[in-house]
């Protein structure tokens, strides 16, 4: 699954196009870092600053951008549909240019949908496991319920949590 050398090629295809631009922000990362290279770090801290406030604000990046002036700590190729969602991970049309300051951005973003996503499921889980514990053996209602109350009661129909069979219950 993993590809390095790829990874590697796509980001310097990348570079040919979007030459270290970040598509978010507008930042010339490329020119940053040809900018900052010469200087002192102190110096280099205040250029970033001035240039780059987003990124300034973030002391981890700043500090790694500032000790070690290269273009991969100064932009990422991002994934435009995450991989986890179908996105292929190393084509060339899926990836795009981001500062790191945006890229931190859009993966925390990512990683809060995740969560979200993984909160919501297992929600919808606890509702099932509650559902299928409250149905009770068949042959147990049969003699006193109509067709009603065993259509209700059937698993099929309580399976799924928010189907139209089972919003009465939330
Ligand atoms: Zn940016």
């Amino acid at each position: 699954m993993t590809c390095n050398y790829l990874k590697l090629v796509v980001h310097q295809a990348l570079f040919q196009i979007e030459n270290g631009v970040c598509t978010h922000c507008k930042l010339d990362c490329h020119e940053l870092v040809k900018c900052i290279r010469p200087l002192s770090k102190s110096r280099r801290k205040e250029y970033i600053e001035k240039v780059a406030p987003k990124l300034a604000q973030k002391k981890k990046l700043l500090d790694k951008l500032v000790h070690e002036p290269t273009e991969g700590n100064a932009w990422h190729a991002d994934h435009i549909i995450p991989v986890y969602k179908g996105g292929g991970e190393c084509s060339l049309e899926n990836m795009r240019t981001l500062c790191v300051a945006c890229h931190s951005e859009v993966t925390m973003a990512q990683q809060d949908e995740r969560r979200l996503e993984r909160m919501q499921a297992k929600k919808q889980l606890k509702i099932a496991m509650k559902e299928l514990e409250n149905i009770k053996p068949f042959n147990s209602t049969a003699d006193k319920g109509g067709d009603k109350q065993v259509a209700e009661e059937d698993p099929l129909f309580v399976k799924v949590p928010g189907s139209v069979y089972s919003r009465n219950e939330q």
